[in-house]
């Protein structure tokens, strides 16, 4: 089979690679869409904000842990899934027996891995993943969307339920990329009232055409200003910052009222805040 590799930085190469096959309680996906991340871009140019990976290390892995496919081969003890369904591929592969994994938190195990990062994932025509790993996408739905659905919409639709977003709530969204516009679609889907701050115009241009309440430009407006005015000088209820970028961050922080919630989700590596202003 082909899949695609880093080579070098700035370099992706197609490569050969023998055909995968299943063990006990794995299978195999022939991929048919698979999503460039955020953090794929990082990595091409050099500037991953994840742990540096072991430059000695020999093996060269398939990029790709945003993956839609169907099940090409089932492996022993596999029951749930069958040959010709229509999965999309979650990126984190757990122990499956820690107190992490049982609860569904495959990311927290200390033993986790991710596909395209440790293990080969999904930019490639075939794809070996455990089965517990595939989720089953409806009918209606494309490979393009099952594969967005699992990484962008999957984080954001979380960050929304663990923030308990709903119809009382002001949200203020920070970075309107692929992640903030999905999470102030969810966040709307939710209920909430919306407003969405980014510097880039064709961002803001977008959100405004799929409904979001208020679009404020960064590159001409004091955010934090326009968001303390539209909530008549109280802050918002909820702040998520899908940047990354530490003025976004405390532009977070400090938009949001007494006993806000703040959901940071853009990663970055450093960050100053001022705790007694900004969490008292
Ligand atoms: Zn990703
Ligand atoms: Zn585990």
């Amino acid at each position: 089979m082909h899949g695609v590799v880093l080579a070098s930085k700035k370099r992706v190469d197609v490569r050969e690679f023998p055909d995968p096959y299943p063990g006990p309680n794995e299978v195999v996906i022939e991929t048919k869409a698979s999503a460039l991340c955020r953090s794929d871009l990082s990595t091409y140019h050099g500037e991953s904000v994840l742990e540096e990976k072991d430059e000695k290390k020999e093996e060269v892995i398939i990029l790709g842990h945003e993956p839609c496919g169907i099940v090409k081969e089932i492996g022993p003890n596999v029951k749930d899934l069958e040959e010709g369904e229509r999965v999309a591929v979650y990126l984190a592969i757990g122990c499956s027996h820690c107190k992490y994994c049982r609860s569904g938190y495959f990311m927290l195990c200390p033993k986790r891995k991710c596909i395209g990062d440790d293990v080969h994932g999904g930019n490639a025509d075939l794809l070996l993943v455990p089965a517990e790993n595939c989720l089953k996408i409806p009918e209606g739905m494309s490979f393009v969307e099952g594969a967005l659905s699992t990484d962008k919409v999957g984080t954001l639709y979380h960050a929304v339920k663990r923030l308990g977003i709903s119809g009382r709530d002001k949200v203020a969204i920070f970075g309107v990329g692929p992640m903030g516009s999905v999470g102030a679609l969810i966040a709307k889907a939710f209920g909430a009232v919306v407003y969405v701050v980014d510097s880039v115009e064709s961002r803001l241009y977008l959100m405004n055409k799929l409904g979001i309440d208020q679009q404020i430009d960064a590159s001409q407006y004091d955010p934090v200003k326009v968001i303390q005015d539209l909530t008549k000088g109280e802050g918002v209820d909820v702040a998520i910052d899908c940047s990354g970028n530490p003025i976004a961050e405390n532009n977070a922080l400090n938009s949001v009222k007494k006993l806000g919630r703040v959901a940071f989700i853009g990663e970055s590596k450093k960050l100053v805040i001022d705790p007694s202003n900004q969490l008292i």
